[in-house]
């Protein structure tokens, strides 16, 4: 495919592949963009701001929801897109299509109530006469940087609210997922957007990242993605909004009075759905001793039973992970926790690029497997004695993004809710939960800022204050 920069489809004679993660063939190529082709978008963008910022609340609803209503017809289309360059199973992709449509749905409501609030001066003291209130304007020109895994479904959580709020946006997809970011921007400018405030520029994110990240023309970079590109953008931005959706370990608590079929089948679509590479996989259980061992029966279980091959097919449960080297290092992970004394109940195996589910216990918070984000198809469990104990663990650790507990026990769910460090909390759910309407972010280093359409829009515009000074 081309990217859409300067208002038209663009190619250069420098091209990257775009590989199916599961038979490594080429299904397509797409630009290796220049420091060059940044400066276009730029300029582009630029028009493409003041073009959006004209236009009503209802002007951008109506283009707005018009794409949702495309992208409703060409649901399978987009998941098959999803699956042949992610590499997720096609009900896995279709999901994650059908969500996209309905972020982009609720982003058009949001145009449509962009306002502000009267701010009541005079019940400071000494203050008469005074009338404040706040409008809240778009930013201008927003970057919005997106990883691999849910090439869709991220990539509209930063397109909808963008435009919704009025502001242009440029998109940078991942290098190894772009098509479904590119086929999105076609279907924007099919429903009527301005090609000057839609533009998709693809390449290496470390070839043109500093020069997107760094520009004063950029007001706000809505980023998902690693911490460690992360922390990097926040270095080269300087003075700008940005908002930060990063990586995390996330623990899941088992109580003694849990229902335990019903935490294993919880645990194994937490921790095993996109191979392990979702930002919200269970990574870490700390289940109560008195039901570890029982635990651990029944989850094996369900970990044995997911089958893995080619994500296209009906039959398979888990496809591969995105790159060979991705699969070699959680090998390499699996391999090191057993040598430091974990114990490998299921999976521990690799083929290619498929690495088979992996269940591990006797597992210590200092290793690497618990400690760094896996992004993989493993999960580790580890005993423990009470509730202070397992939200000790849980905190453990530098990130904070999702936590989930399993208790009957009100006082338990409220105590961790109260006490683990994490921006998404579930009680008697696994932490792969997220409804797009609802604010969705990390505490420590899983991030700054929330994503949600109407959540977005707040972070993606300015609030100017208004004070009117009558007389008497
Ligand atoms: P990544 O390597 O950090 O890449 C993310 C994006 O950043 C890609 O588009 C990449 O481009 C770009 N990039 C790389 N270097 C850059 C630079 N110097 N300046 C600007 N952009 C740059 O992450 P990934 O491997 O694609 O995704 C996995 C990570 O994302 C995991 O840590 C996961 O937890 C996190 N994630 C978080 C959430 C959340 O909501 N919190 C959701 C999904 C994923 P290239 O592809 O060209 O390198």
């Amino acid at each position: 495919m081309k990217m859409h920069i300067g208002g038209q489809w663009v190619d250069r004679s420098e091209k990257i592949e775009v590989l199916n993660p599961f038979s490594g063939s080429v299904i397509d190529t797409i630009p290796r963009a220049s420091q060059q082709d940044v400066e276009i978008a730029l300029k582009t963008a630029e028009r493409g701001a003041e073009i959006m910022a004209k236009m009503t609340g209802y002007e951008r609803y109506e283009i707005i929801h018009k794409v949702s209503e495309i992208m409703t017809e060409r649901v399978e289309e987009l998941a098959q897109t999803i699956t042949l360059e992610e590499g997720k199973i096609l009900a896995e992709a279709t999901m994650e299509a059908s969500r996209a449509t309905e972020i982009i749905a609720l982003s058009a409501e949001e145009a449509k109530r962009l306002s502000g609030e009267v701010v009541p001066l005079e019940g400071g003291p000494g203050v008469k006469g005074k009338f404040g209130f706040t409008i809240r304007i778009p930013c201008g020109i927003v970057v919005g940087i997106s990883p691999f895994n849910f090439p869709l479904h991220l990539v509209c959580h930063k397109v909808g609210p963008a435009l919704a709020s009025g502001n242009a946006i440029i998109l940078k997809p991942a290098t190894d997922t772009p098509l479904s970011a590119l086929k999105l921007v076609e279907l924007f400018l099919e429903a009527g957007t301005p090609p000057e405030a839609i533009q998709c520029i693809t390449g290496a994110g470390s070839e043109i990242g500093d020069v997107l990240c760094s520009d004063k023309l950029v007001r706000k970079i809505t980023f998902t993605g690693s911490r460690e590109v992360g922390e990097h953008i926040c270095h080269t931005a300087g003075l700008k909004r940005v908002t930060m959706e990063l990586g995390s370990n996330s623990p899941l608590i088992i109580m003694p009075d849990a229902d335990l079929e019903k935490v294993a089948k919880a645990a194994a679509a937490s921790g095993y759905s996109n191979a392990g590479q979702v930002c919200i996989s269970t990574q870490r259980i700390l289940a109560h001793e008195k039901i570890h061992g029982d635990f651990l029966d029944a989850f094996k279980e369900q970990v044995e039973d997911i089958s893995t091959g080619n994500p296209i097919e009906a039959s398979t449960k888990m496809g591969p992970m995105i790159r060979e080297h991705d699969a070699i290092r959680v090998n390499q992970w699996v391999e090191e926790a057993v040598n430091e004394g974990a114990e490998l109940i299921a999976g521990g195996e690799r083929n290619g690029q498929i690495h088979t589910p992996t269940l591990l216990s006797n597992v210590k918070s200092e290793m690497k497997i618990s400690s760094d984000e896996v992004f993989g198809p493993v999960v580790g469990v580890t005993s423990v004695d009470n509730i202070d104990e397992a939200i000790a663990l849980a905190n453990d650790t530098d990130y904070g993004l999702s936590a989930a507990i399993f208790t009957q026990n009100i006082n338990w769910a409220m105590k961790f809710a109260r006490e683990v460090d994490s921006g998404n909390l579930m009680v008697n759910w696994g932490t792969q939960w997220r409804a797009d309407l609802m604010p969705y972010g990390g505490l420590k280093s899983s991030g700054i800022g929330k994503e949600g359409p109407k959540y977005a829009v707040e972070e993606m515009t300015e609030l100017k204050m208004v004070i009117l000074h009558l007389d008497d």
